[in-house]
């Protein structure tokens, strides 16, 4: 299986990466979910009101700070 040419996508919305929404990986997770949007990881962190990845426990590389302003936004 060859995937060397898929583009990266969100892990949450399946979509690329775009000069205005650019794809972020806050965590050490690896493969196709690897990388996800600012604002899809914002939505997922207020829903599940985590500050880490439930997948490889990793503290999203995210300062409140950052979440704050688009939560308030
Ligand atoms: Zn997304
Ligand atoms: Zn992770």
């Amino acid at each position: 299986m060859d995937t060397a040419e898929e583009a990266d996508i969100c892990r949450v919305c399946r979509s690329e990466g775009t000069p205005d929404k650019p794809l972020y990986h806050p965590c050490v997770c690896t493969g196709s979910i690897k990388f996800i949007h600012q604002e899809c990881l914002v939505q997922w962190l207020k829903h599940s009101r985590k500050e880490y990845c439930e997948l490889c426990k990793h503290r999203f590389a995210f300062t409140p700070s950052i979440c704050l302003i688009v939560l308030l936004s």
